[in-house]
């Protein structure tokens, strides 16, 4: 793994211990991520800025107590990683909305209703949803989550 480390304020003894407290809080990780720490001593504290590989690990900033620099990069990376996007973080019923947008299908050309849970600012993706009265396969717009873990259904609209 490429790790950079910055350190700074603090006296040149303390900053090898400070550098292996650091790559200690990144073994676990996998061999091919890409990360950067600074570490700057403030007062009797580290204000740390980490930067990773993917956009919910790019600058993070925490303020770690002097003892235990290891730890709270540990947790800071953990809880920034559950923050992702991926559909096992999307609340199936819930904290979202349900959403039914309506189409006409392509096959049919009858009125149908796509029923799906959105979280706010969801992106969308195009997914494949049958027909409720041909099956004619369409093509619509629906929440990446749902989407991901075929959560949604069809209807026919009234
Ligand atoms: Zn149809």
């Amino acid at each position: 793994m490429s790790l950079k480390i910055m350190i700074a304020g603090c006296a040149k003894e303390e900053k090898d211990a400070v550098g292996s407290s650091v790559k200690k809080a990144f073994t676990d990780r996998p061999q091919d991520e890409p990360w950067s720490v600074s570490v700057v001593k403030v007062a009797n504290q580290w204000s740390v800025e980490i930067n990773g590989p993917e956009a919910r690990y790019k600058g993070l900033s925490i303020v770690a107590p002097l003892g235990d620099l290891t730890g709270s990069l540990k947790n800071a990376i953990a809880s920034a990683g559950k923050h992702s996007p991926k559909p096992a973080a999307a609340t199936p019923n819930g904290n979202g909305d349900e959403k039914k947008d309506r189409h006409d299908c392509e096959g049919c050309s009858a009125p149908f209703e796509v029923i799906y849970t959105s979280l706010p600012g969801e992106r969308q993706e195009v997914c494949p949803v049958a027909c409720p009265q041909c099956w004619h396969v369409n093509h619509v717009p629906i929440a990446e989550g749902a989407g991901a873990t075929g959560d949604y259904r069809a209807q026919a609209a009234s």
